[in-house]
């Protein structure tokens, strides 16, 4: 088989070295005679695994010793309702920044246990889409939280600075961007992420949540989604995603071995800004995100021509270039370029996509 680079924005592509690891120890993990997800989650081996897993994440992250880390259930949607749940006290009001599809949607879910106030921080004047700047979001200084998405993984649109607003615990959904750079976690109130982009598989969830905005749950609460009871029971209330947390532990070492977050930041800056400088120098393929804001993770391009959409996902397709192809919200192409998408990768893609151009012109 000749090699193939998955593009797809999630589930996503894992890094081959961790693919190989897993496939080698799938039947007989550890000399337990048994694979890694028929073993109790209450094991010593496997509790052992869990720990390490977190402790990795907490090193790579420079997560302090004030937030909890819990593996969970339920995707970011899951969280879509778990943060309203457990940091919305009835009565109160939460402010909602959209910026894109991801950030609609969390704001949508949210008002059904709540007061929300939506703040439009898009920016659309002269065809540039961009954000507008920190001190023109309304956000209330009596607000429960605000809740952002640094990185819109269907629009392509990334936020790298962090907001701050007096008081006002920061929420963020990072799941197509954590990870992939380095991040001060002690600016956030909470952080949650979906594991299917720069983790590994799907099923599993990773929130991040500083210890004090523990315990403020609705009564309601389903116990799966309570952030507390997930604290107080090592994330193993109920039976976690057992594989799901061991493959993200082998990609948490992974990422280790090559050189932690702030290598894989520079590879990641290098890869998007050849696709995105290829781009701009063509006219034969367009972004309108304003530079500032583009996606290092999820980067968006329309051909000039949307007639020839079909042919390049095709050509794309037979040179292993596979998963091109755009949201259905916003169109034209997508390249998903996480931490697991080599550099080669992307050189492939900007040569094929010079191709594509010159025989199409
Ligand atoms: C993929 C994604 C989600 C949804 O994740 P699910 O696990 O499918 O619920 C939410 N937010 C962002 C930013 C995403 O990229």
């Amino acid at each position: 088989m000749s090699v193939v680079y998955n593009f797809c924005a999630g589930p996503a592509m894992l890094p081959t070295p961790v693919m190989a690891k897993a496939q080698q120890e799938f039947i007989n993990w550890q000399n337990t005679g048994c694979s890694v997800m028929e073993l109790s989650h209450r094991s010593k081996e496997f509790m052992a695994l869990t720990a390490k897993a977190e402790e990795r994440l907490r090193q790579l992250m420079h997560i302090p010793d004030n937030y909890k880390v819990l593996f969970c259930h339920g995707g970011g949607r899951g969280q879509f309702s778990a943060v309203p749940l457990n940091l919305l006290p009835q009565g109160q009001h939460a402010d909602y920044v959209v910026t894109g599809s991801w950030s609609e949607a969390a704001a949508k879910e949210a008002a059904n246990f709540g007061k929300i106030n939506v703040i439009n921080a898009i920016d659309e004047s002269e065809g540039i889409k961009s954000v507008k700047p920190f001190n023109e979001w309304q956000v209330s200084s009596d607000a429960a939280y605000v809740h952002y998405c640094p990185n819109e993984t269907v629009d392509g649109i990334e936020i790298f600075d962090i907001p701050e607003f007096d008081g006002v615990p920061i929420v963020a959904d990072m799941s197509s961007t954590i990870l992939s750079h380095h991040i001060d976690v002690t600016k956030f109130g909470l952080i949650y992420a979906g594991a299917q982009k720069n983790i590994g598989p799907s099923g599993l969830t990773i929130v991040i949540v500083r210890e004090d905005l523990l315990g403020k749950a609705r009564v309601d609460t389903p116990c799966i989604m309570n952030y507390k009871t997930a604290a107080d029971n090592d994330s193993m209330y109920n039976t976690p995603p057992t594989y799901a947390w061991y493959l993200a532990g082998l990609v948490f070492e992974w990422l280790e071995s090559i050189g932690g977050v702030s290598a894989v930041e520079k590879v990641n800056a290098d890869k998007a800004a050849l696709i995105y400088q290829y781009v701009d120098n063509s006219s034969f393929y367009l972004n309108n995100i304003d530079s500032q804001f583009r996606s290092r993770m999820n980067v968006p391009f329309w051909l000039a021509d949307e007639s020839l959409n079909d042919a390049f996902l095709e050509q794309a397709e037979a040179e292993g270039l596979v998963a091109l192809k755009g949201h259905r919200i916003v169109g034209g192409m997508r390249a998903s370029i996480y931490n697991a998408m080599p550099f080669e990768g992307v050189q492939k893609l900007v040569a094929f996509m010079k191709k594509f151009e010159e025989g199409n012109r």
